[in-house]
Order: structure tokens, then sequence, then C-alpha cells
């Protein structure tokens, strides 16, 4: 799983200045999609090969008074479940009161953690940090994050800071089958439906700790496949054991999004859609992970009720169309054995082997059917299409003035990528490159 490292320091240091530097490629990704939205506190970046998940906790102000709001809550929560803290402060304003209180806070918890000193553009470094040593935190790493200036040397420190990531990423290969992960908010009925799923199907192991943190892996099987269910911290207890919708935790859903390969996302279809679904699924899609939407609680609805909910969905969440939806009952158990076809369907679609030339012979008829426009007189062109990965599939183009094409001509392309290769439950990636 990726290690995840938590932004740390009062108001105006620069938290989520870094938080965007060190996000910024996912950033296009759900651009593309109206209804989802991008959740700016929790991120998933990488640079170069070290992939990371990133925390703006916004929390901390150094004064007293915040501690016990719901904001200082989940901040405690992201410090305790980071890998590593960084804790920045402000170059050109020097030490401060809040910055010696938030230091004071910090070796509580016994992180890891880096002093990071933000905003040395234009400023001395070297004299400024002099100012920091009194923290005890030792020489603080100089960033500028607002011009990206050090970022990547400070994520150097932070690698340096964990365990091999070899190590991590073999971790989750050792999962046998199809690895699924249940997300959604908290009363959606998660923890009811893995107990349903548990209380049916042979498992083939007694809950095996995972890596990191307390997410769970339970190998199970079903119609002679095998699955392995990753289940965040609680939630599979949770029926038996009552416990308080704060634990629900950003970090181990996104952790669990991250290491599995199809996402089954459920919807409280008593609530209707909100915003906090649409971060969710903002992540899934960042995380280009395949989806199953399970609209849980249909037992006892009323027909006008279904009519409202089916509405919402296809109004708010056009973008996922490509995901099938199942309306289910976690509680009486119905519908909850289709969702297994949709995993499958999902999981192979995601994972397919597309040729080069399949491919290209696709390109050619959609570009007949619908030519490219022109820019300044000239026709773009759409030569050969190859994949470029798979989980989520990547199909990469290659012409001229690709970088011209419109947003609605790539999504033609991608919907008919779709039709055509009958892909479903998983996005698609599309690479337009120029030259050759
Ligand atoms: P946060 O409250 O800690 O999240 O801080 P922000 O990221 O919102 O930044 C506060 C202000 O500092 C903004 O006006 C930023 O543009 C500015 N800022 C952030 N990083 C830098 C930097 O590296 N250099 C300079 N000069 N300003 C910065
Ligand atoms: P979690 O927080 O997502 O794990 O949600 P829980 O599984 O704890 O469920 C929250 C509440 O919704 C509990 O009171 C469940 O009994 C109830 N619930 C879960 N699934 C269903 C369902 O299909 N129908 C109805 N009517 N209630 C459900």
């Amino acid at each position: 799983m990726k290690p995840v490292i938590a932004l740390v320091g009062r108001p105006n240091v620069g938290k989520s200045t870094l938080f965007n530097q060190l996000t910024r490629s996912r950033d296009a990704l759900v651009a593309d999609m109206p209804g989802l939205t991008r959740d700016r506190q929790y991120g998933i970046g990488r640079v170069g090969e070290f992939g990371y998940m990133v925390v703006d906790t916004g929390g901390l102000s150094g004064e007293a008074e915040t501690l016990d709001t719901l904001m200082a809550q989940q901040t405690l929560q992201a410090i305790r479940e980071a890998d590593v803290v960084l804790f920045l402060v402000d170059g050109r304003e020097g030490l401060s009161a809040a910055d010696q209180t938030i230091a004071e806070e910090l070796r509580g918890f016994n992180k890891q953690l880096l002093l990071v000193l933000n905003k040395t553009d234009g400023i001395d470094a070297n004299s400024a940090a002099t100012d920091f040593f009194s923290l005890g935190l030792g020489t603080p790493v100089p960033i500028a994050a607002a011009h990206g200036r050090g970022v990547n040397r400070l994520m150097e420190r932070v690698r340096d800071l964990l365990p091999e990531a070899e190590a991590r990423e073999e971790d989750e290969e050792r999962w046998p089958g199809v690895r699924i992960a249940f997300v959604g908010r908290p009363n959606a009925g998660k923890s009811t439906l893995i107990n349903r799923i548990l209380g049916e199907e042979r498992v083939l192991a007694t809950a095996l700790p995972g890596t990191t943190r307390d997410s769970v892996y339970v190998p199970f099987e079903r119609d002679e496949r095998i699955y392995t269910l990753i289940d965040t911290a609680g939630v599979r207890r949770r029926a038996r054991v009552h416990e308080t919708v704060e634990k629900f935790s950003v970090v181990k859903t996104l952790q669990a999004i991250e290491a599995a390969h199809v996402v089954i996302f459920l919807l409280d279809a008593r609530q209707g859609i909100a915003e906090q679904d649409a971060h969710l699924l903002g992540m899934v899609m960042e995380a280009g992970r395949s989806l199953v939407l399970a609209i849980n609680k249909w037992d006892g609805l009323t027909q006008d009720d279904r009519e409202r909910v089916r509405m919402e969905l296809s109004l708010k969440l056009p973008f996922l169309d490509f995901a099938e939806k199942r309306f289910i009952s976690a509680l009486h158990g119905s519908g909850v054995g289709d969702l297994f076809g949709a995993v499958q369907r999902a999981h192979e679609s995601a994972s397919a082997d597309m040729g080069t030339s399949l491919l290209t012979r696709l390109l050619e008829k959609a570009v007949t059917e619908h030519q490219p426009p022109l820019v300044r007189g000239r026709r773009i062109k759409l030569r050969y299409a190859h994949q470029g990965g798979r989980n989520p599939p990547v199909i990469v183009i290659h012409g001229n003035q690709t970088d011209q094409l419109p947003g609605s001509y790539k999504r033609y392309l991608t919907n008919y990528f779709r039709q055509h290769l009958q892909l479903v439950g998983t996005p698609i990636r599309m690479e337009f490159r120029t030259g050759d």
C-alpha cells in the first residue's frame, strides 16, 4: 500500500500549495468528469517511481481552543494514520508561537517527521533556517512550494524514511483472485454487505492482517472463483460491535481503493447522492479502478422513490454510465449475488488484451464515421492506436496535432472504443501522441 504523508502546519504556511504540487498529475483525470469532484484534502501522487498518498490536514492551528473541533479530530486521525509527517513552517515569517505549539503536539505522536521550510524563494534559506533550530526537529528541508522548488528533494528525504517500496507492492500481489474493495459513506451498508457475503461464502483463511494499519484481507471462494475482500478497519465487525461514524477513515478507504482491482461502491438509496459520494467516486476514478455501483437499501422503497433515485443517478453521475448498477438490499440479501457477475465483467474488461491492428482498425472506422476538426485549416490526423496498459486499459493514439483535439472528440473516441470493444465497468484512459 502507498505510504501516507500528512501535511501539518499553521494556516498560510503553504500546505495546500504543496498538496497541489504533490498531486498535480491526477488533476486532469477527474476534471473531465462533471459530477465528480476532487477531494482537496486527500490525494495520490507520484514522483518518478515513488507513489504516495498525501493528506492536507489543514487542522492544527497551534491555537488551543480549536483542538476539540471536528477539524482537529480529523487532523489527529490523519497524523495517527500517517507514515511520515511533514511539518511546514514559513521561511519569510520566521518562527512563531503557533509553530512551537504544533511542534510540541507532534512530539507526542512519535512519528517520522520532517521539518519543511517553505517560501524560500528570494530569501536566504540558510539564515532563515537557523530560526527554527530551537524547535529541536533538526535542520529544515528548504522548499518553495509555489514554484515546485525543492519538492523532489523533499520527497527523496521522505522515501529514505520509509521501508522499501518493493516490499509494499509484493504484499499486495500475495492476495489471490480479484481484489474487491467496498467503498461508501458511513452507514451506506458496507459492513452489512460484507458480513452477508462472508456469511454465505467459503472463507479460505480467517482475517489475515494486511500490510499497513488495520486493513484486513479476506480471501474467499464463490462459484468456483477466488476473490479477496479488502476490509478497511472495523467495517467487517461493525455490525456486531457498535462503533461510531467517526471511525470512518478516508485514508484507509483510499488505500483499499488503491489495493483493489474492482471497487463495489455503495450508495444509500434513502440518502441520495451527497458531496462525500462525489469525492469518494472521484478517488475511485482517479485511481483508475473498475467500478460496480451498488444502490443499497432498495428494500421497502415505493415506486416513486425508486424512480427518483434512478433519475438522480443519471442526472448527477452521467459519467459513470460505464459502470453496472445493481439495486440491492444488503440487509435482506436481494441482488447481492448479482454483484459478482458485474465484478467479473468489470475485471475482465479492465485487464483485456487489445491488439494494435484491432485498435488501429477501430480508430480508422471511428475517424471515417466522424472526422476530427480542422485546426487552422489543417485536419487533425489520427494514424494508429495501440494498448499502453491494463487496469485500467490505456489506449494510445498517434497522429498529428493531437494536442489540439477537443474534449468532445476525445469523449467520442472513448465511447467508440468502449462500445466496439464491449468494455464495461472500467474507465478507459486515452493518451495522444504527436509525431512519427
Ligand atoms: P495553507 O493555509 O497552509 O494551506 O497555505 P496556502 O497553500 O494556502 O498558501 C498560503 C499563501 O502562501 C498563498 O498565498 C500562497 O500563494 C503562498 N505560498 C505558498 N507557497 C509559497 C512559496 O513557496 N513561496 C511564496 N512566496 N509564497 C508561497
Ligand atoms: P457502514 O457504515 O457502511 O458499514 O453501514 P452499516 O452496514 O453499519 O449499515 C448502516 C445501517 O444501515 C445499519 O443500521 C444497517 O442495518 C442498515 N442497512 C444496511 N443495509 C441495509 C439494507 O439493505 N436495507 C435497510 N433497510 N437497511 C440497511
